[in-house]
């Protein structure tokens, strides 16, 4: 999952970006508001986390703005204040939900999961397919019943397969919604971390990660 962090103090950006990375997301900065709109206009957001007060146009403008032009990822503002009616207008500006400044980094991660299975597509805290689960909350990999040890980037990797299931996924869908904006495309990167879940996976003998020639990885189980 990719999340876009639009924060100018970049002391908490750089917080929360490194918070999110050891969970096993994708973090992009934006400094300013027009940096956000551009970032999220290029980029395929799972989510954005949207302080108020940034420079060049602030948070509500910002989240109007998106969802004006069919943005349609949740949004989770971010503010030092905490008065209602700042609350009010960012939820009618367009966000899903609200964090207080200064916040626990736990509630900061409890709320970006919630945020991103409240996707109507998919309502639940476990993905699974055949003998794959995934268990979002607790952040547990379970293969036939038995707990499998994944690292951050394995698990994101294996729930975006797991999200897709029985669609063919390219390795661009991959790199932009496992990986960041600083993620080199001409590498075998993805290849590499493919492997390491088919050992992992596949050791019983059964290939649940089936290459589709030339265009990518579709996970079938
Ligand atoms: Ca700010």
């Amino acid at each position: 999952m990719r999340i876009l962090i639009a924060e100018d103090e970049k002391k908490i950006a750089e917080f929360i970006r490194r918070g999110l990375k050891e969970e096993g997301y994708a973090a992009d900065l934006a400094h300013t508001g027009p940096d956000a709109l551009n970032l999220a206009a290029e980029n395929p957001y799972d989510l954005l986390l949207l302080d108020v007060m940034l420079p060049g146009l602030d948070g509500i403008a910002v989240c109007e703005r998106l969802r004006g032009e069919g943005f349609t990822a949740p949004i989770m503002m971010l503010t030092a204040k905490d008065r209602v009616e700042d609350k009010v207008k960012g939820l009618d500006s367009g966000a899903n939900d609200y964090l207080t400044k200064p916040f626990a980094f736990e509630e900061l991660l409890a709320r970006v999961r919630a945020l991103l299975r409240a996707k109507p597509a998919d309502p639940s805290t476990r993905l699974a397919a055949g003998p794959i689960e995934l268990d979002l909350a607790a952040h547990k990999a379970i293969l036939s019943g038995k707990t499998l040890e994944l690292s951050a980037k394995e698990f994101a990797l294996l729930e975006y397969l797991l999200r897709n299931s029985g669609r063919t996924v390219t390795r661009t869908m991959i790199a932009e919604h496992v990986w960041d904006i600083n993620f080199d495309t001409g590498t075998n990167v993805i290849d590499v971390y493919i492997n390491y879940l088919r050992r992992k996976l596949e050791k019983g003998g059964t290939r649940y990660i089936h290459t589709v020639r030339g265009k990518g990885y579709m996970l079938k189980a």
